[in-house]
């Protein structure tokens, strides 16, 4: 079998540094800048394909978010920062951050969809997952990945959109926002029960949406191998039915064993094995087509060497049939 790397888009920009948290959050730059010399130091570093974010528009995050609440960030940035909601400051710089953020995103997909690039990895800050469509949640400013969704759609006229979230927490903001929606698929495995509180097994959507939401609650201590048989007999199974045309993952890195914030066991080699289950999805239904993109992570060591993981994996993942 021959071993050939897949393109890998890479998005970063160093103004992500300047959404500004103040002391003591857990959601702060270094995260970023200890990410960035890991991944300086990796030998497939010169592999991946570099490309620069633009921000994204003031329409494109009102695909997602009310005008109003967009419009309340922009002031209270512009009057020299604030909060977005009470666990999430914002800084002068945060407005124009979280658009680039976003963008990066919008990028990333772009280049997927161009050919310029097999897949990609956006390594943002603020995250997105929280987010609701009327306000900012827990670190999370405008919903990253959502926004990519409803703009795969918009943009590159894509119907159907699978959305992985592997984050520690449940990922209420993008399960609000496509809740009674048939076009894009909700998949959340996440530590229960744990903040936001939200994601039981029986939120399966509403309305037309109705089977198109899946969440996987886990108990604190939950090991790799049961991360991967949920990822291999809930999502798989679920995800080849809805057969999506395009693939976003969430992927925060908290569920980690090493994160301060929670009670999952998950390990380094453990997140090569969740990317590779959904590379595996995306070379079966949409061309391998997946943009990644970063949301929580909070211990330092443990969040570089697990992007690393992820990026390597993105990059090794088997077409199959070769
Ligand atoms: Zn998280």
């Amino acid at each position: 079998m021959m071993n050939t790397l897949k393109r890998t888009g890479f998005l970063y920009h160093p103004d992500y540094l300047k959404h500004n948290t103040g002391y003591g959050h857990p959601e702060r730059s270094q995260r970023l800048v200890a990410v960035l010399e890991a991944l300086k130091n990796w030998d497939y570093w010169d592999s991946l394909h570099h490309i620069e974010p633009t921000p994204a528009t003031f329409e494109q995050i009102l695909y997602v978010h009310n005008q109003n609440y967009v419009e309340a960030v922009k002031e209270v940035c512009e009057s020299g920062g604030g909060y977005a909601d009470y666990e999430t400051p914002i800084s002068a710089e945060s407005f124009d951050v979280a658009l680039l953020a976003a963008g990066a995103v919008l990028r990333g997909v772009d280049a997927v969809i161009a050919g310029e690039v097999d897949n990609a990895f956006a390594l943002v800050r603020p995250p997105g997952h929280h987010a609701v469509p009327s306000r900012g949640m827990g670190f999370c400013v405008f919903n990253n990945a959502a926004i990519a969704a409803r703009y795969l759609q918009r943009t590159h006229k894509l119907e159907k959109i699978l959305i992985v979230d592997w984050d520690l927490h449940h990922g209420n903001g993008t399960q609000d926002t496509f809740d009674d929606d048939p076009t894009v698929f909700f998949f959340s495995i996440h530590q229960s029960p744990l903040y936001p509180g939200t994601g039981r097994a029986d939120e399966t959507g509403t309305g037309a949406g109705l089977g198109f939401n899946l969440n996987s609650p886990m108990r604190s201590g939950s090991r790799p191998k049961e991360y991967v048989q949920v990822f291999e007999t809930k999502l798989k199974p679920a995800a080849l039915e809805f057969h999506p045309d395009f693939i976003l993952i969430s992927a925060g890195f908290d569920c980690h064993e090493s994160d301060p914030l929670g009670g999952i066991s998950m390990t380094t080699e453990g997140f090569g094995q969740l990317t590779d289950i959904v590379c595996d999805i995306a070379e079966e239904t949409c061309n391998g087509r997946v943009v990644s993109t970063l949301e929580g992570g909070y211990d330092l060591n443990a969040l570089s060497e697990s992007v690393l993981a992820h990026l390597e994996h993105l990059m090794n993942s088997m077409t199959g049939s070769e």
